[in-house]
């Protein structure tokens, strides 16, 4: 005979004495606006038991995305939260902080003496390449309809190791994608990949500045110098983008001599993503022109809105003002030597981490001269495990989320564990987590002798 399970009857009236109550014993509407609201205590907790279930952002060494800010930080997004980014009649001096953010960033990148400093302030990077690759379209085409040629067939030149979002633009602004394919050996694309693709459609190549992959560089000093000769040999002028997503913050705080922006003759546009490496929490990227004559007129909308002419160049219209000036806070908090001085740790630890996993006969690590303060490495060949299992042990242990991922084309074979090392991960953590991953490999090893594979040696991971 089971137990009879005591009787409880919960009063819906208690509900509203105990509010904790009221989240925890109530099932929340999922599907339907409810009839009746609950209490905005309620409400709020309930709402953050189920936060509990999303991973923890502070674990989080899979994302390049900002997850630390400072109190005063937080204090200036949340008192301005109420402030729409885009009524720039109301809301001037948000506007002109825009426009400080904008000039410092085209500075930063080495815009030429006496350039008018133009960008925008987006969503993110993605916005940014969207309207930064529009801008390269809208060239291509004026030029070749000055010149009465035909207009139909654009493309664009980049390697497989972009972000998804050059493939987005593409399908959804009709342009040829031409993407170049990496090799088994190589990550990253350079000017011999790049020249049999170009011809005079070709509206623009990519260089990317840190990829998502693997934190590398596109051999872009090289894309530039062919992209020159092509203009002196070839009359064809074709601009160069930098996708400086996450490099873009992190090149000129420290690889300063390394030139990969304004610099090079080619480069026309670059993007950045101010919540990657620039510092501030999401939703926030700058695309930033060499100079305001990149920018094709007929892009930007001139509207009066409100009373006041407006000049919008912008995919969404309604967005929170209070991440533009997060951004200014860290550029006037920080100023160059603080960020060189976060990036530099970064590095620093990255590297230091690479080191002690490098020693571990069990993985092999991924050291380019000029990397995103990341490790990238694979599992060493001849391995009981997988990447995909080491990714899930270090999960299981203490909830750290690493991703690993399989290459892009035709680098596919390679699959990669990647941990960002940002301002979440300092130094006793990265000690704990070297811990981890000694343990995860010790796991994994006995559970293959488990299995009956042999007796493998197991790695305590003391001394680490
Ligand atoms: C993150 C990333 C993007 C997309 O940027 P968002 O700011 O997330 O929109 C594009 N390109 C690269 C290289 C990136 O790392």
């Amino acid at each position: 005979m089971t137990p009879s399970r005591p009787k409880i009857t919960i009063d819906p009236e208690s509900f509203k004495k105990v509010i904790s109550l009221e989240a925890f014993a109530c099932e929340l509407p999922t599907d339907e606006i409810p009839a009746q609201g609950m209490s905005s205590d309620a409400a709020y907790l309930a709402i953050n038991y189920e936060m509990e279930l999303d991973g923890d952002p502070r674990h989080n060494l899979a994302t390049f995305v900002t997850t630390f800010m400072d109190n005063h930080a937080r204090k200036l997004i949340s008192e301005n939260l109420h402030r729409n980014f885009i009524d720039h009649a109301e809301y001037p001096q948000t506007a002109e902080i825009e426009q400080r953010c904008i000039r410092m960033l085209s500075k930063l990148y080495h815009a030429p003496e006496g350039a008018q400093p133009m960008g925008a302030r987006c969503q993110g990077s993605s916005e940014a390449i969207m309207l930064g690759a529009l801008a390269m379209k809208w060239r291509w085409r004026a030029k070749r309809e000055a010149a009465g040629q035909d207009t139909a067939k654009p493309n664009l030149v980049y390697g497989a190791d972009v972000h998804v979002v050059w493939d987005k633009f593409c399908r959804y602004f009709d342009v040829e994608p031409r993407e170049i394919p990496l090799t088994p050996q190589r990550f990253t694309i350079g000017p011999d990949d790049v020249a049999p693709h170009i011809d005079e459609n070709t509206i623009g190549v990519v260089g990317v500045i840190g990829t998502t992959f693997t934190g590398e560089n596109d051999d872009i000093v090289g894309i530039n110098d062919l992209l020159v000769k092509i203009k002196r040999d070839r009359g064809l002028d074709i601009p160069l983008h930098a996708d400086g997503a996450s490099g873009g913050f992190v090149m000129p705080f420290i690889y300063p001599d390394h030139p990969w922006d304004f610099r090079l003759e080619q480069m026309s546009s670059i993007n950045v993503s101010g919540h990657k490496f620039g510092l501030v929490y999401p939703g926030i990227g700058w695309l930033i022109f060499r100079d305001r004559s990149e920018l094709p007129e007929d892009l930007v909308f001139y509207e009066n809105y409100l009373g006041k002419v407006d000049a919008t160049f912008t995919l969404n219209f309604s967005t929170g003002a209070a991440m533009v000036l997060a951004q200014y806070y860290n550029f006037l908090h920080y100023g160059h030597d603080g960020y060189q001085a976060i990036i530099e740790s970064m590095k620093r630890n990255a590297d230091d981490l690479a080191d002690r996993i490098a020693a571990m006969e069990e993985f092999e690590v991924l050291t380019p001269e000029v990397q995103l303060p990341l490790v990238a490495f694979t599992v060493a060949e001849g391995q009981s495990f997988t990447a995909y299992e080491v990714a899930d042990q270090l999960a299981r242990i203490r909830g750290w989320m690493v991703p690993a991922y399989a290459l892009p084309n035709n680098a596919q074979e390679t699959v990669m564990l990647r941990i960002l090392v940002k301002e979440n991960l300092g130094r006793s953590l990265i000690n704990q987590l070297v811990k981890d991953i000694a343990e995860a490999v010790a796991t994994l090893k006995s559970q293959a002798s488990g299995k009956g594979s042999g007796p493998v040696a197991v790695h305590t991971g003391t001394g680490y």
